[in-house]
């Protein structure tokens, strides 16, 4: 692309409006809530906060892993602070959310890779907002059960885990992940009786359609349930760049692929975030 192509039409976001909104938006600024869409600065906003939706991360800002498409500082990151349970349970009663997202840094620091706060903060959750509906978008935990299997006994509805571009794209996007590693997870999950689960890929990052074919195979392959596809946009200059954007109608073929495949719902289109529509697909 030549450096200074402006976003196809359907990448510029009108503003966030809408009552409920403007309402949230007010909360969060004052109680210092903190919410991915915000810090993200997700086009969705008006859309998600709407529906009573929000995504929440975990276990601090700063992340053991460097991928390529990601905005997240890489680092040491600090101390684990065990109140985080109970600050986002109380962030999402404040707000009034009805279907939480919760996802985390990668802490491939600590021993238990973060399992233990994952857990607690589903149950904290669960606690403060029981009518509340939970998705929790976990790392790979370098695909040890153990770790896993803490995610699945406190039970979300849904848990979705990232495959995030094709096979062969998988080493330059996410240099510390592996593409079997993170089928292995969403597949175990479901051999554990999740009832749920769901990944996501980004498109522009230089992957061929048949490779987008290929990675929706794998996925059904693997008995995942919904899967998001959307544009990447690189979040600064450092990051990876954008091969190309991807018109609408490449979108719409995927997602027609997707539920022929058996995807229960594919949400793909450029504006698509894994939590884009994350209410409905606890169904
Ligand atoms: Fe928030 Fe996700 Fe919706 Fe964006 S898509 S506003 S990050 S819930
Ligand atoms: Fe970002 Fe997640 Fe990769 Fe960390 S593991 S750099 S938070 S995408």
């Amino acid at each position: 692309l030549p450096k200074r192509e402006p976003k196809p039409k359907w990448l510029r976001v009108k503003l966030p409006t809408g009552k409920k909104y403007t309402e949230l938006r007010g909360l969060v600024d004052k109680y210092s809530l903190n919410t991915i869409c915000t810090s993200g600065s997700c086009p969705n906003m008006g859309e998600c906060w709407g529906e009573g939706t929000a995504t929440f991360m975990i276990l601090g800002n700063v992340c053991t892993r460097s991928c390529g498409f990601c905005g997240v500082k890489t680092g040491r990151p600090e101390d684990v602070d065990w109140d985080e349970p109970e600050k986002v349970a109380r962030s999402i009663k404040i707000m009034g959310i009805k279907h939480a997202v919760l996802t985390s840094v990668d802490r491939d620091d600590l021993k238990d890779m973060g399992s233990i706060m994952w857990a607690e903060t589903v149950n904290a959750v669960r606690r403060m907002n029981p009518k509340t509906t939970l998705e929790t978008l976990i790392p790979d935990f370098q695909g040890e059960e153990m770790h896993i299997d803490r995610i699945i006994d406190v039970a979300p509805e849904v848990v979705s885990h990232n495959i995030e571009t094709v096979k062969r794209l998988t080493r330059e996007v996410r240099i510390q992940a592996k593409y079997e590693r993170s089928l292995g997870v969403l597949k175990y999950l479901k051999q554990q009786g999740q009832r749920r689960t769901k990944s996501g890929i980004m498109l522009g990052l230089g992957e061929e359609r048949e490779e987008v074919i290929q990675t929706l195979h794998d996925l059904r392959d693997n008995d995942v349930d919904v899967v998001t596809i959307g544009q990447y946009l690189q979040p600064s200059k450092k990051h990876l760049p954008v091969k190309r954007f991807v018109l609408p109608d490449e979108f719409k073929e995927y997602e027609e692929i997707g539920l022929k495949l058996g995807f229960r719902h594919v949400e793909s289109s450029a504006l698509v975030r894994s939590s884009y529509k994350a209410q409905k697909h606890i169904n």
